[in-house]
């Protein structure tokens, strides 16, 4: 369904500055379709960028994306193809208020994509949106009220409606349930599950948090720096992970049991910039094994079970 070849952007630095922060340096994978992939890293890697690099929201430095079977090249398309391609490829963001037009009711904010991509007719409109709403678990007293007078889970449902709307066969969610209480989260993940069933969707599923990484996903991919140091199955990831990255920030995951050990490999240092990496592997500066090879060299991909790839020396 999605296929990202060496991917790359580079951002300014800033109006005075001829340097670039390398916010995703080169980075391949493939969803298929009705795979979930969870992007995971930690805040600042790049995640959000290789999102809107995807949907095209921003113009990558250098790579390709192609979608669908057709294997479309997202990045060759004129603004009208890319226009019609739009209701397929759709997105949730961190903050739901930001997604919603603050002075458009509920009601009319969810009728919008059916009336604009000709889904329902006008006398269709009522029945669709009332459908919509309880689908979402939110009620038909909703329909008229505006965005601040809602709570933020009940926003991210509106959100949710519009693309059960819409029916794209592709959305990226990016930390759709970050800014959400922690018990208004659940609901939220076990209503997305429903949605990517409902309608068969493919999903890139960016989090920080590798707890609702691990609920969500069919593959993981774990960003560091703007690369992907390994890619696998989740089951693979979380049994078997071969990255000390990784490893690291499985380990970071809080023990419910307060008498087990915790096991937490600590990562030592800070993030170094993305104006100038580290050399060779990125992670060496903070990485508990780092070698003379992982200063200098940066490491190859390796295949190391099916579908599990890792990037480091020492493998
Ligand atoms: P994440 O989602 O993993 O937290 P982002 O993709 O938002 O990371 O950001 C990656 C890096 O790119 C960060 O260093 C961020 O400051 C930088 N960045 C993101 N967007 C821009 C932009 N529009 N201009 C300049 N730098 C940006
Ligand atoms: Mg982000």
């Amino acid at each position: 369904m999605i296929e990202v070849e060496k991917i790359k952007k580079y951002f300014s630095a800033g109006i005075f500055s001829r340097k670039y922060v390398r916010a995703v340096d080169g980075i391949s994978f493939r969803i298929e379709r009705g795979e979930t992939l969870g992007l995971v890293g930690e805040s600042g890697c790049g995640k959000t960028t290789v999102g809107r690099l995807i949907l095209r929201l921003i113009e990558p430095s250098g790579g390709k994306i192609f979608f669908g079977n057709e294997k479309i090249d997202i990045l060759k398309l004129s603004k009208k193809k890319l226009r019609k391609l739009r209701p397929k490829m759709q997105i949730i963001f961190q903050d739901p208020d930001s997604s919603l037009n603050p002075r458009i009711r509920i009601g009319d904010s969810i009728a919008e994509p059916l009336l604009l991509h000709k889904i329902v007719s006008k006398t269709e409109i009522e029945e669709k949106v009332s459908e919509l709403i309880e689908m979402v678990g939110l009620n038909p007293e909703h329909v008229n009220r505006y965005p601040h007078e809602l709570s933020g889970g009940q926003n991210q449902r509106v959100v949710i409606a519009r693309i059960l709307a819409i029916k794209p066969e592709f959305i990226v969610a990016d930390e759709p349930t970050s800014s959400l209480d922690v018990n208004v989260q659940a609901q939220m993940l076990s209503l997305l599950k429903k949605v990517r069933e409902n309608i068969g969707l493919t999903c890139l599923f960016i989090s920080h948090d590798l707890e609702v990484i691990k609920v969500m996903t069919d593959k993981i991919a774990v960003m560091y720096l703007g690369k992907l140091v390994e890619v696998g199955r989740t089951g693979d990831i979380f049994n078997r992970a071969e990255h000390p990255y990784t490893q690291a920030l499985l380990s970071a995951i809080p023990v419910p049991d307060p008498d087990a050990k915790s096991g937490r490999i600590a990562i030592g240092g800070e993030i170094p910039t993305q104006i100038s990496p580290p050399s060779g592997c990125r992670f060496h500066t903070r990485c508990l094994y780092s070698r003379q090879i992982c200063e200098t060299e940066e490491p190859a991909v390796a295949t190391i079970g099916d579908g599990h790839q890792v990037a480091c020396h020492l493998k």
